[in-house]
């Protein structure tokens, strides 16, 4: 079957869609392919961005042909191993698209963060090949913004809703325990799949190979010159929740064999005295790149990401267990390792950008915030003292997807190069 006739069948605007892809190659071209030396390994993620609608789409196509289901989630914190068990997919579907944000805007507050309502704009305009191909909708209770979008996304696609408590107490965990086995038991009654100790281990084993594979890219980053550019780096772990997650750990891993053979040779993208920076704060997902790109257009390299389209999505796997309950548990006790700013107190997350910060040699700190989102943009107070005790230089930025802010975010990411430089 071509794309087209696929789109047709998931009943795609096919007119917006060929509207909102038409720019995409140009842009793609020059901000990846056109830059020198990147690493051979990228061609799979350059292809998999190439057919972005396509292949993947087919796959998960086939998949419900075959009598899977697909679930689409919105945050870390929805476990996928318990989907991928079972024999169906989980794609993340966090969306970073100016074009989308008008018709969010229709139902949605404007003074909201643009990530909510550039996603709600893919399902209302029918463009995302994704939200059309999937069953469910997976959202949680994390910031109030989505907590109240998805009785909004509910009249357009079934929404489950998991509760996520906002504090990290033993009662906490285990409602989060109570609520990871009312999934597990939703999943099952979906899918028609018993979990059985068999398949769940198995899930866990492959969500953890995806998660080590892109800690294992992660830790070629602390190397200087840097082996790749940070912008490569974003765009596969905003892949990552899309891609097969047994042929994205290999092709990760091809990657990463690649780059340890650069790092001996002393080969890097960026001359090794080029500022080093790690972002911190909200999630940038697919197609955001603009904070990156900037970054190193001012010769600087990103070199680590304390974000959900980074370091928070990988660092912590699942620990395995010898019985299905045992599992479960475990499968719940993971994502409350993780810092989001939805959780109050937040110290974690300080200690995770300073350890990252000394662990990556980054010489300073961009904490970006997606324009009106208030877990972020309050944190940033502590994240700015925390630096601030630490004598490590730091910058706080504020945009949404759109170009408009372009050349002031360049001339703010500049002067803190040139400082750095010194
Ligand atoms: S920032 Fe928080 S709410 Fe958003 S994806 Fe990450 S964990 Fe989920
Ligand atoms: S960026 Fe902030 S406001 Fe937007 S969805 Fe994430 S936590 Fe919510």
């Amino acid at each position: 079957m071509e794309n087209r006739e696929l789109w047709e069948r998931l009943n795609m605007d096919l007119v917006k869609h060929d509207e909102f892809l038409a720019p995409v190659p140009q842009i793609f071209t020059q901000l990846f392919l056109e830059r020198k030396d990147r690493p051979a390994g990228m061609g799979y993620f350059d292809a998999v961005v190439g057919d972005v609608h396509g292949i993947r789409v087919h796959e998960l196509f086939a998949m419900k042909e075959a009598g899977a289901k697909v679930f689409s989630t919105f945050c870390v914190y929805v476990p996928e191993e318990i989907v991928v068990a079972t024999g169906s997919a989980s794609i993340g579907l966090c969306a970073g698209a100016q074009f989308t944000v008008p018709s969010g805007e229709k139902v949605l507050p404007r003074n909201m963060c643009p990530l909510i309502k550039s996603t709600m704009g893919f399902k209302l305009d029918r463009i995302c090949p994704y939200f059309q191909v999937s069953d469910w909708v997976i959202g949680e209770t994390t910031c109030d913004g989505k907590k109240k979008a998805w009785e909004i996304l509910n009249e357009h696609i079934p929404t489950y809703v998991m509760e996520l408590p906002q504090k990290k107490n033993a009662k906490d965990s285990k409602l989060w325990e109570e609520e990871v086995r009312e999934f597990a038991a939703f999943i099952e009654r979906e899918t028609k799949v018993t979990l059985t100790a068999e398949n769940l281990s198995e899930g866990i084993e492959k969500i953890n190979n995806k998660r080590k594979a892109l800690q294992r890219l992660a830790d070629l980053r602390k190397h200087n010159p840097a082996p790749i550019h940070g912008l490569d780096v974003l765009l596969i772990n905003q892949l990552s929740f899309f891609d097969d997650p047994v042929r994205f750990a290999a092709q990760v891993n091809a990657l990463c064999d690649e780059l340890d053979e650069r790092v001996k040779e002393g080969r890097g993208v960026a001359p090794a005295d080029a500022p080093r920076i790690l972002v911190t704060g909200t999630p940038q997902p697919l197609p955001a790149w603009k904070l990156h790109a900037l970054v190193e257009q001012a010769g600087a390299v990103v070199v680590g990401e304390e974000t959900c389209t980074g370091e928070r999505y990988y660092k912590d796997m699942t620990e395995p267990a010898g019985s299905l309950q045992e599992m479960l548990a475990n499968i719940s006790k993971r994502p409350l390792k993780v810092n989001c700013a939805c959780f109050t107190p937040n110290q974690g997350r300080l200690e995770d950008i300073v350890h990252m910060a000394k662990n990556l040699k980054a010489d300073a700190v961009i904490d970006f915030n997606l324009q009106f989102c208030q877990p972020y943009g309050v944190e940033g107070y502590f994240v700015a003292k925390e630096l601030e005790k630490q004598n490590i230089p730091f910058l706080r930025l504020e945009s949404d997807f759109s170009e408009e802010d372009q050349g002031q975010l360049l001339t703010r990411i500049e002067a803190l190069v040139e400082m750095i430089r010194g």
